[in-house]
This record gives structure tokens, sequence and C-alpha cells, in this order.
């Protein structure tokens, strides 16, 4: 880790139900190093395993500064995520459904632990507060983020302030009532033989699924990552030929989404019409959202949305555009989360930063990572610090400058998704492709639909006219410098 003694670090943690992951990052929200572990299953009951929780933040924090050769002087603060109810200004986890932190003080217990502050929040607030900071939904002042998993979770930014709902309780979108269970009075209306047919057959109740909250009819219960998977396994068992099984490794417990994303490129039946309906449900949640709220932005996450992107978000896309209601015409975008895993522990962060009177919303309080000073020289060569660049190199969101060592076999003059998603990585508004020879650089369909999703702007220019760009233009940036191929 490169560190400076001016520098200030902080530790943001996402406190998951299968996984912890502590990542320490820059004032400026460079993430430097991650440190994952799996979330300790309580065996012992609750309160019996309340400690192994606690102890395991800890520890994934200590390891984490340790291989980082960090002191915890250099820690100016901690930011922890939750996936539950807390109470922010006190640290108090009101309750986490799916873990056995309610109840505890874990903002207070941290601070006794490591002496230095310690902010706590929600996991989908904190997700869409990084995003609004550095990804998808920054350069706006209202935003939700809907995060698609085992639930449907969201957060909500408005007026450039996380708005948390007077029980703490705002953005549980996945709790949303999308199938009113009550309209037996109907039935109880209408002739008597469809009355004695409703009757016998219960039917009608039994379409209603059953949440895990309690409820009936939640938007979860039919687009979360669970009910796809349900769906699938009933469509297996119930005889439907797939090739998901085989590609998700002979088993259906847990369907990854990489498997999914495989099985919609393969054309499969079940896998499509299953994800197809996900998507227009989670189309019908956006179309709620703002409805309800109306924001600039709307930020959609979660690994299968991550990995289908390409099949869902057409679909998504067209639920909005059908939409009724006339409104005011506007730019209102629907976005995929540009900092994937990184966005939790980057609102975490944000959230202890704001203790100081830091609002990473406000576009006065975001700080630009320190670029390197490009200059071009006569023969086509780039000199960085009087250091000569003549082969294809990248330079990171953060200044990292980084050398490109594969070129696509393909298409020499094009770009691996990999690359593309190396540059986004960190948050960009921008990246600057510079190229010896003009117009030979191409952006495959794949790659410009990627940075469309996540709106991000690119410009493919010249050498000489890509430095000087990127020399002055003040927003957040990565580049990759691409020279003669006999130069490689
Ligand atoms: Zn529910």
């Amino acid at each position: 880790m490169k560190k400076s003694l001016l520098q200030k670090y902080y530790v943001g943690v996402d406190v998951g139900g299968t996984k912890i992951q502590a990542s320490l990052v820059t004032e400026v929200g460079s993430v430097l190093a991650n440190h994952r572990c799996e979330t300790p299953r309580g065996v012992s009951g609750h309160n019996g395993s309340v400690e192994r929780t606690l102890s395991a933040i800890e520890e994934s924090i200590r390891v984490l500064l340790c291989e980082q050769n960090c002191m915890l002087d250099d820690i100016a603060g901690i930011g922890i995520a939750v996936p539950g109810v807390v109470q922010q200004e006190s640290g108090l986890v009101v309750v986490t459904p799916n873990m056995n932190l309610s109840g505890v003080e874990l903002g207070r217990i941290m601070k006794d632990r490591f002496g230095v502050p310690v902010s706590i929040g929600n996991d989908c607030n904190l997700g869409t507060l990084g995003e609004c900071w550095l990804g998808s939904g920054r350069n706006t002042s209202s935003c939700v983020g809907i995060f698609v998993g085992t639930g449907i979770g969201a957060g909500i930014v408005f007026d450039n302030r996380v708005f948390n709902g007077a029980g703490q309780a705002a953005g549980e979108i996945g709790h949303i009532i999308s199938q009113i269970p009550c309209d037996h009075w109907r039935r109880e209306m209408i002739s008597t033989k469809r009355k004695r047919e409703a009757k016998s057959s219960k039917s009608k109740e039994l379409d209603i699924s059953r949440c895990g909250c309690g409820n009936y009819g939640c938007f979860e219960t039919f687009a979360s990552r669970s009910a796809m998977e349900r769906f699938i396994r009933e469509a297996v068992e119930g005889g439907a030929k797939s090739v998901i099984t085989e590609l998700n490794g002979g088993t259906l417990n847990l369907i990854k989404s990489g498997a999914i994303a495989k099985a919609l490129k393969a054309n499969d039946k079940v896998v499509t019409s299953i994800v197809r309906y996900a998507a227009q449900v989670i189309g019908y949640a956006c179309l709620t959202v703002r409805h309800l709220i109306d924001p600039e932005v709307i930020v959609l996450g979660g690994g299968v949305l991550e990995a289908c992107q390409k099949f869902m978000m057409p679909v998504i896309d067209a639920v909005v555009a059908n939409d009724q209601l006339p409104v005011l015409s506007s730019n209102r975008r629907i976005l995929i989360s540009s900092l994937g895993d990184n966005a939790v522990v980057l609102g975490a962060v944000a959230l202890v930063r704001s203790r100081n009177g830091f609002n990473p919303l406000r576009k006065t309080h975001r700080i630009i990572p320190k670029y390197p000073q490009l200059h071009f020289m006569a023969e086509k060569v780039i000199h960085i610090a009087d250091e000569p660049y003549a082969k294809d190199f990248f330079i990171l969101s953060d200044g990292t400058i980084r050398p490109r060592l594969r070129l696509p076999k393909k298409n020499i003059h094009g770009f691996r998704l990999k690359d593309i998603q190396m540059l986004v990585e960190g948050g960009v508004d921008l990246i600057i492709f510079g190229s010896s020879e003009a117009g030979e650089i191409t952006l495959s369909g794949k790659c410009r639909d990627y940075l469309f999703r996540r709106g991000i702007d690119y410009r493919i220019l010249p050498l000489d006219e890509a430095v000087h760009f990127y020399n002055t233009v003040a927003v957040r940036r990565s580049a990759v410098w691409h020279f003669a191929v006999d130069g490689n």
C-alpha cells in the first residue's frame, strides 16, 4: 500500500448475512485494500453467538490493518453497514432479521474496542450513499438505490441527504405490497356458482405467497434472487426441461448469477421466462418509486442484475417507458451500480466522515484524487515525471499507473470488458481513450452498453489531444493510452 503521512484513512465494513468485507479507504474514496471473511453462523442460538459475530467484525478490521501495515493512529474513522434497522445517532442495531445483532450497541462496542469514531448504518442506505458519492448516482441530488439479493432492499437519497424515515425503516421496497391480499368482498358479491368454486378450491388465496416478513404479496416474493431460485426449482421439479442444473454444477440449492447468465445465453426457456418475469416486476418497482419520489436516478444493484444486465435492463426499460402517467420531460434515468461490491463500504466511509460535516453529496465537498501530469513528446511518447511510456498503459480512477499487458486477440485495437470494468472501478465521470492512430480504437457494443448503463462518458482522442484533455479536465477520470501496435 502506498501510504502518505498527510493522508487520512478510513475503514468501511459491510456486515452481510454470509460475508463480512472490511476495506481501507482514502479520503478521496479510493479503496486501497479489502479483507473478506465468512460471517459466523449461529450454532448455539442467537444470544450465544453475538460475541462471535462481534469478534468476527473486530477481527476483519484488525487483519485488514495488519495486512496493510497500518496503525490505528492512521485511521480517522470506521463506518459499519448492517442489514437491518439501525438507530444511526446512538449506534444501536434495532433489528437484523437474518443475523444475531438485534439490540446490540454495535457503535459503542466498536468505539470501545478501537478508540476511533465509529458510525453504523443500514446497508442499502449506505450502498445508495456510496453510489451517490462516487458511482452511478453521482452529480444528482435525489437517487434511489434498489438492491436485488436474497431480498430486495432500497436506499433513498433526497435533497442531498439519506432519508431514514421516522422509525429508521424507510426504503423497505421489497415489502411494498404489490398483490393486495384482500379482495374477498368481491367474491362474496359474485354469483353463487363462482362463489362455490372460489370456496372449494381456495386457489385464490394460495396465489399470493407469504413473504419472509410475514406479510402476503410483497414485491420480493416475485423478484428477489430467492424468488427466482424458487421459481426455477419449482419448474425443474415439475418436469420442465432446463440446462440450469447442469450449468450450476449439478445442484439447485444455491443458483449462481453466472449460471443464470449462461442459461440466458443458451436461450434456456425456463430461465428466460423466469428472469424476464422478475425483470418486469423490478420495472414495476421502479415505476412505483417514480410515482412516489420521482428521483433523478434509480440505481439498480445486486449480483443477478449485474450479471444479466444485457437481458434484464431492456425489459425493465420497456416497463418504465410504458408508463401512462403524464409527467414533464426530464433526464431521469435508470442505471446499474458502478461500484458493485464496494458501494456499501464507500457509503459507510461517507457516513463516518459526515460526523465532521463532510457531505459527499455536495459538489464543493467532493475531492478529486491527485492525478499524474502527462507530457506528450513529439516522437509519440508520453512522459510522466520524466519516465517515458511508449507501450499501452492505464491510469486508474485513483491515479495509479498500470501497464496494459494483454491486448484482445481478435481485434488489437479493441477492449475487453474486463479492461473497461477496471477503468470504471472506484467510480469515474469520464474515461479517456488516447490512441496514436486516430480513429483506430473500437469499443464493442458490450463495452459501450456497460458504460451507458452506468452513465459514464468516454472520449476517444488522438494521443496529443487526449494528454491535454486528461491534464485539464476537472473530473474524476481514468484513461487508457494505446500506442502503435509495433511498439507493443
Ligand atoms: Zn415482506
